[in-house]
């Protein structure tokens, strides 16, 4: 069966003060029974002994004709709610509280009044005789009445009774009260939940600019409501990412297709002549696409560490020659001149395909965002214990506002200076996962419109043999 929080709470709830309740009013009755009737038997037993020791003592002076204060006997049982009747040792009637008393209790109530009046709180008449008895010599029995379950008088039964209710109407009256507390404490509870809930449901419906708005001061609830918006803006950013991917890729796919395309058709076509030069052209735009799947396949190990290595041992200046070298041709187009210093003889251990992709990746940014005529300055050297390479360029430079994301997946500073670059943000962020793969760091320094520059620090401990 299903049921809501407020229910569930409620019907917890009351059980629990159910069950409590129960429980205090059965030991407060037995406390009650115990102590309180404990007392009033003990007062029952001094009373009874005072009207003995009268009788007593009025049989120790005369014990054929006792003589006592039978008027003021008579008012004091009538007080206390007692009948008593003394018979001599021969059965005959000395004294009776009910005859003799006129002025009594029972005559002022009426016994029969007084009767009805113990059978309405529940008790029954008792009477329980006591032999009497003069230096062990019997004399006589005495016989005292009362109405009460517990040698009660009926003040001490009405006062028990009062003690039962008040103890009755105090549970119902804290049942009530409690049952509205409980029920505003589970709407507080509940209220929240429910708008959580609903932000959740409009979230997985794709609304994901929605605000989770809670109202509340319970601080389980305030997380998870953060938690909530986290997740909004988690997958907003995801969504985003993933629209953006997908633009870019198709732009980034569809230009060097087109190119490719019309190029073929103007050779079947007989517009163009397949020169060296356009076919070269159409192989660079081949060049280009293979370079973005590649760069697409890394994607997936943009986590650091997920990148299976293929670590072997080769002479870093011969290698980071051989890159540039085959890129002065493409920089050479814009006059750009590729410069490497090097006071480093190292072998290094380290994937050789992932060190060309960082340095490739870093030296076609420089090329990308340099103007013509320019320099892209290499440098690499020993500086404590780390190997530092430094790629350096003169172009357009990194706002300082998007320097810091540069090396976050798909970022890309998005402005007219940029777009004619045409980038997709993917290249940094796997430079600097692969960077890290090997143990290493990347940071980057930049001056608007001055150039910027890209440190990459190896610890020798790393990439070296020898240390
Ligand atoms: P893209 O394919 O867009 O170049 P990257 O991840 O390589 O992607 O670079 C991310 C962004 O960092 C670029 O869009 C660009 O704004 C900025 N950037 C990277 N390298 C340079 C550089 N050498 N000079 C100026 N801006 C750069």
């Amino acid at each position: 069966m299903k049921v809501n929080i407020t229910q569930k709470l409620i019907i917890y709830f009351v059980l629990i003060l159910f069950i409590s309740l129960i429980l205090t009013s059965f030991i407060s009755n037995y406390m009650i029974d115990e102590k309180f009737d404990t007392y009033l038997k003990n007062e029952h037993h001094k009373k009874v002994e005072k009207i003995e020791s009268i009788i007593q003592s009025a049989f120790s002076q005369n014990s054929l004709y006792p003589d006592f204060d039978k008027e003021g006997l008579g008012k004091y049982v009538a007080l206390e709610g007692y009948f008593v009747e003394i018979k001599d040792i021969n059965n005959h009637l000395i004294y009776t509280s009910n005859r003799m008393n006129s002025k009594g209790f029972g005559h002022m109530m009426g016994f029969g009044g007084m009767k009805k009046n113990f059978r309405n709180l529940q008790s029954n008449y008792v009477e329980e005789s006591y032999p009497l008895s003069i230096n062990n010599k019997s004399i006589g029995t005495m016989t005292i009445g009362y109405f009460g379950p517990s040698n009660l008088s009926m003040e001490a039964l009405v006062f028990k009774k009062a003690l039962y209710h008040s103890i009755l109407l105090s549970s119902i009256i804290s049942m009530a009260i409690s049952f509205f507390i409980i029920f505003g404490v589970s709407k507080q509870l509940a209220l929240p939940i429910k708008e959580i809930t609903s932000v959740a449901k409009k979230i997985s419906t794709g609304s994901l600019s929605i605000k989770s708005d809670v109202h509340t001061n319970i601080e389980e609830l305030i997380d998870l409501s953060y938690s909530i918006q986290d997740l909004s803006a988690t997958l907003k950013a995801q969504d985003a990412l993933r629209k953006r991917l997908i633009s870019d890729i198709s732009h980034e796919i569809r230009t060097p297709i087109n190119n490719i395309q019309n190029t073929i058709e103007a050779f079947i076509d007989g517009i163009y002549e397949p020169t060296h030069d356009r076919l070269n052209e159409s192989h660079e735009e081949i060049i280009r696409l293979t370079n973005l799947v590649k760069n697409l396949e890394n994607v997936i190990h943009l986590d650091k560490g997920n990148y299976v290595l293929n670590k072997t041992y080769f002479d870093l200046n011969d290698e980071i020659k051989k890159i540039i070298h085959t890129l002065i041709p493409q920089f050479h187009k814009k006059h750009i001149k590729l410069i490497y210093e090097s006071s480093v003889h190292l072998e290094v251990n380290m994937d050789k395909d992932k060190f060309k992709q960082i340095l490739y990746n870093l030296l076609i940014n420089g090329y990308k965002y340099s103007k013509e005529n320019s320099i892209v300055h290499v440098i690499s050297k020993i500086k404590e214990n780390c190997l530092v390479i430094t790629i350096e360029d003169f172009g357009i430079g990194i706002p300082p506002k998007d320097l810091p994301h540069i090396f976050e997946y798909l970022y890309r500073e998005d402005t007219s200076r940029t777009k004619s670059t045409g980038g997709s943000g993917i290249g940094l962020s796997i430079t600097k996962s692969l960077v890290e793969s090997h143990g290493g760091k990347i940071e980057a320094f930049s001056e608007i419109n001055k150039g910027s520059l890209f440190k990459i620090t190896f610890p020798l401990k790393n990439i070296s043999k020898n240390m």
